[in-house]
């Protein structure tokens, strides 16, 4: 049997690849984490094809459920499976049976985060969702590479309680830049503090990835600080590499100040 595990967007339906697609048209069956979502998915893009439930519950029944298929492609509810979702447990499933399997590149929320954050992106550490109970969170990051970027998933009923959490672990003027709703329509990129972050996402809502910068490292000026900057600095003449050094002297990471310098 072969398995195929098909990143689906984690908003914009446009994310989709076109390989993605042809792998989807060409299944025998579409095992999914969230048969709903995937077949709005398939609904959306014209390819009629059989699903089946396979998420953390069924899991166990894997191998029953698919024997009976020649080629089967993957889907869970959003992003690349396998990245804190049942998709990892399958590949492992899979090759224990000697099935084959094929991951395809695509869309994933912590790559677009750490890179729009502004942080260092040379290393980091992804952790996926914390540990719910407070000494486990606090075991966890004491174990972290203190010269890691550390990226984060988070549900929005536990947004505070991590970035507290954080907060404490890091101390509070820690820089963090906080992604909400990936490529939706209301798609946020916050940078600041951790007490900042608390103050500004006091009643969160949404699909959050967390982005903290590695220890000793400092604030990321607010993207519209940044902004507002660049504009005052233009009004004064600045333009081209002299806006850059200009934003870079007053704190803005290199390659935000490149960009709002449109030099990119
Ligand atoms: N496999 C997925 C991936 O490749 O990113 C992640 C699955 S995990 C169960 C779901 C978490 O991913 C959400 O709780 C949120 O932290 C993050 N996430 C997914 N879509 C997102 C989006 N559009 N914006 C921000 N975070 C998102």
């Amino acid at each position: 049997m072969r398995l195929v595990l098909v990143p689906t967007p984690i908003g914009n339906l446009e994310d989709i690849t076109l390989r993605a697609l042809r792998v989807l048209r060409e299944a025998d069956v579409v095992a999914c984490e969230d048969t709903r979502r995937t077949g709005i998915l398939l609904k959306h893009f014209g390819i009629a094809k059989p699903t089946i439930r396979l998420d953390q519950h069924t899991m166990g029944q894997a191998k029953r459920l698919l024997e009976r298929y020649g080629q089967v492609a993957y889907t869970t509810d959003a992003g690349t499976p396998g990245i804190s979702d049942p998709g990892a447990e399958l590949v492992s499933l899979a090759l224990r049976e000697g099935w084959e399997v094929e991951v395809l590149p695509g869309p994933t929320a912590f790559v677009p985060a750490l890179v729009a954050s502004g942080l260092p992106t040379a290393r980091f550490t992804f952790e996926g969702f914390l540990p719910q109970r407070r000494s486990e969170q606090r075991e966890r990051l004491s174990r972290l590479a203190p010269d890691h970027t550390l990226v984060l998933y988070e549900a929005p009923h536990r947004l505070r309680s991590t970035l507290q959490a954080l907060a404490e672990f890091y101390g509070p003027e820690h820089p963090i830049a906080v992604a909400r709703e990936l490529s939706k329509k209301h798609e946020e990129l916050w940078r600041g503090t951790l007490q900042a972050a608390l103050e500004r996402f006091r009643e969160p809502r949404g699909e959050f990835v967390l982005v903290v910068g590695p220890k000793g490292s400092k604030p990321t000026p607010e993207q519209p600080e940044a902004t507002e900057l660049a504009a005052q600095l233009r009004a004064q003449g600045l333009k081209g590499r002299a806006l850059v050094k200009a934003l870079v002297e007053a704190g803005v990471p290199r390659n935000q100040a490149y960009a709002l310098a449109h030099l990119t």
